[in-house]
């Protein structure tokens, strides 16, 4: 989608610090982290958000989680690390295409705000 932030960012044609590619998934550092390790997962499909994900989405959004356990693996953050998905815009979603937030390098509270 040519409006999409994100898409854009995934086609190149926005600049972004990548640190994962696969078929399916593309993983870049968040322009303002909240965290040491603050990286974006999304799937290479464009996905509204998760309320909008469909049955055959879930592979993808599965896809998106395991990319984020392998870069907190090798970050060596795996004694805690959390991945968020913003649903909605009064949980904080700001950009329309599905992501999943890596979060972690520091002590995470719990519950999130
Ligand atoms: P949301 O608030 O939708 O859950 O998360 C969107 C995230 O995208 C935010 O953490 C924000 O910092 C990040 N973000 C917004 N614009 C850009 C951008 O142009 N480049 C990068 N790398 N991250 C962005
Ligand atoms: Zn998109």
């Amino acid at each position: 989608m040519n409006d999409c932030l994100f898409c854009r960012i995934i086609s190149g044609e926005i600049p972004s610090k990548k640190v994962y590619e696969d078929e399916h998934t593309y993983a870049f550092e968040d322009i303002n982290p909240q965290a040491p390790t603050h990286v974006l997962v999304v799937p290479k499909k464009h996905i509204r958000g998760l309320k909008e994900a469909r049955g055959e989405d879930s592979e993808l959004i599965g896809l998106c989680h395991l990319a984020a356990a392998n870069i907190a693996r090798q970050r060596s953050i795996e004694d805690g690390y959390r991945t968020v998905l913003n649903v909605g815009p009064r949980a904080g979603q700001s950009v329309f295409h599905l992501h999943v937030h890596l979060i972690g390098g520091r002590g995470l509270q719990w519950p999130p705000g």
